[in-house]
């Protein structure tokens, strides 16, 4: 019996296809937040530039753990970790005063692909719990700023989770057991929905959750022998009658 979908977020339910900026430019953008805020309140600091040269290392560096370890990275420590490295007292800097400084909000360019509201709307008639389960680094306090902004919060008032607070990325296991318990459901009566083979189809796949791939692009000749979605799909349109066809009656 069908109880949940779990999605991805990035690329599955929102499209950063239209981001044209720069990731470093936006970067940029949001510790020139975090230095003005610094500078103001906390501490003298001398150079934006050596203050993202250390943030920039030091996210590197969380990122390469998390890819080796799946011990997930965190936006919030690694600018605390870069305050403390450029000088600022450790008794000055409060890790959720500069989440706050940094202001994440969507980014130019990103949207809600056009076919996600629909499938959302269908599956809540149906009392189907959705959730969604991001690798992402920030806190979902963050990212929610940006759902409500996309026009998604709404229909996600029971779980959303970021890597960052469950503190294992996709595709450990542990991030996808937090969001079947979040939402009381067994991993056979969930469908898992994402783009990415390794982090949502074999992560979900390894918690025993059919996994149906969001397309986006081929995939690489060297996973696609050893990666094999329960499903593939090039639109979320898609969802329901593949729902019919493994749920006979889930819409009754
Ligand atoms: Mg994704």
């Amino acid at each position: 019996m069908l109880k949940a979908i779990l999605f991805d977020l990035d690329d599955t339910l929102i499209d950063w296809s239209g981001f044209g900026a720069q990731w470093e430019d936006r970067e940029r953008e949001l510790m020139g937040r975090v230095f003005d805020y610094v500078n103001r309140e906390l501490h003298p600091l001398d150079d934006l530039e050596d203050l993202l040269g250390v943030f920039r290392k030091r996210t590197f560096s969380a990122w390469e753990t998390g890819r080796s370890s799946l011990c997930a990275p965190h936006l919030g420590r690694v600018m605390v970790e870069t305050l403390i490295e450029a000088g600022v007292p450790a008794e000055c800097v409060d890790e959720r005063r500069c989440l706050e400084a940094y202001g994440w909000e969507a980014a130019p360019g990103v949207v809600t692909f056009p076919d996600v509201p629909a499938v959302l709307e269908l599956l809540i008639e149906h009392q189907v719990h959705i959730a969604i389960v991001t690798n992402a680094h920030q806190p979902m306090w963050m990212r929610d700023r940006e759902l409500e902004q996309l026009g998604l919060l709404d229909y996600f008032p029971e779980c959303r989770i970021s890597a960052a607070d469950a503190g294992y990325l996709k595709p450990h296991p542990h991030i996808f057991e937090h969001a079947l318990n979040c939402l009381g459901v067994q991993a056979s009566e969930a469908v898992f929905v994402g783009d990415n083979p390794v982090a949502d189809i074999a992560g979900a796949q390894g918690a025993g959750i059919k996994a149906v791939l969001r397309v986006r692009q081929p995939m690489s000749p060297m996973l696609s022998g050893l990666i094999v979605p329960d499903r593939a799909i090039h639109s979320l349109a898609e969802l329901p009658d593949l729902l019919d066809e493994w749920f006979p009656g889930w819409r009754g």
